[in-house]
């Protein structure tokens, strides 16, 4: 298995605003594995605050290198995935796109979509949610007219009361649309947490992401059993191994291929979630159609989907799957479905 990459800069169409920053671009590597004539596409991709970068990214693919040259057998993933893994701590998003990409590679000898080879519905896949950034006013209501085909906008709020209540307040000037709630972290006390919530229940929200900062998950416990809306684990639940104890204070968790290393572990910690009774919404960065279309096959599985990534960016390099009138439509292709354009 020969692997290749490369880095690529993601421009955004809007300079994206979240509780701790706000930024313009996203970087990202593009990587290929190629075997008896079959492609397979990955992507990394490594908002700044998440440790990753195109050399972090760089020196991992050139560990995993000799790993995947001396691979055997390229569809005993069981075997190959914890061994890349096992290379270096952390690099969840190199590890990603290895993932994406051997699932691509491997789909794609099949000649069958992931969601087949999982035996999914794709008419099942959902909605997906339109990310909505910090902002002034002014953006904020050009970027509601954007949404237009969403059927859910999701609002990043977090940086004071004040300006959380702005924001809502500008959205519901201009549309009645369901609004998800994400926090990042940002609200550091728990009864003001609470009062928030209070008053965004009665606003046509439908659930809050992350509400509190991850260390405090006791906080969070209270705050999950007095909360009028549910919460969903975000920076709370990177990995299988956090699913447990997010169930202790959360409502649900929000899984993205670029905290858990890729497909496989997120299909095991859906099956993990559903077990324990949590609700599921599957996350992105912002992404090529690459790696949302290979989060797009799990989707049919999940309660909410947020997978407007490629959307968001002004150099999207692939054809995948696409947002028709707000839901996620899955291309009747193999592999993760996507070819570059
Ligand atoms: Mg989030």
């Amino acid at each position: 298995m020969h692997l290749r990459f490369a880095p690529y800069t993601l421009e955004l169409k809007h300079a994206f605003g979240i509780a701790a920053s706000t930024r313009t671009s996203t970087p990202a590597m593009l990587v290929e594995v190629d075997r008896d004539g079959v492609v397979g596409h990955g992507e990394a991709a490594m908002p700044p605050y998440l440790d990753e970068s195109q050399a972090t990214a760089t020196a991992f693919f050139a560990r995993a290198r000799p790993l995947l040259a001396a691979c055997v057998d390229p569809f005993q993933l069981e075997e190959i995935l914890p061994a890349i893994d096992a290379l270096a701590p952390g690099n969840t998003a190199a590890k990603a796109a290895l993932d994406i990409a051997l699932h691509d590679w491997i789909g794609k000898k099949f000649g069958a979509p992931w969601h087949r080879i999982w035996g999914l519905d794709p008419q099942k896949a959902p909605v997906t949610s339109f990310t909505i950034g910090i902002d002034t006013p002014e953006i904020v209501r050009e970027k509601i007219r954007e949404a237009a085909i969403y059927k859910i906008i999701k609002v990043k709020l977090g940086r004071s009361p004040e300006s959380d209540r702005e924001m809502i307040d500008t959205i519901r000037e201009v549309t009645a649309t369901p609004i998800t709630v994400d926090a990042n972290q940002g609200w550091k006390n728990r009864d003001d947490a609470l009062r928030m919530i209070e008053w965004l229940a009665p606003r046509g929200v439908v659930f809050i992401e992350q509400p509190m900062p991850k260390e405090q998950l006791g906080d969070t416990a209270w705050l999950r059993d007095k909360s009028p809306l549910p919460l969903i684990a975000d920076e709370s639940c990177q990995r299988l191994a956090d699913v447990v104890r997010c169930a202790e204070a959360f409502h649900g968790i929000n899984i993205k291929l670029m905290k858990c290393t890729g497909l496989r572990e997120a299909h095991k910690m859906i099956l993990l979630a559903r077990a324990l009774g949590l609700k599921i919404m599957l996350g992105c960065m912002t992404e090529t159609s690459c790696a949302i279309s290979a989060a797009a096959q799990l989707s049919p599985l999940v309660d909410w989907a947020d997978l407007d990534g490629a959307v968001l960016i002004k150099n999207d390099c692939f054809d995948g799957a696409t947002i028709v009138d707000g839901k996620i439509k899955l291309p009747d292709r193999p592999g993760i479905g996507v070819f570059k354009k």
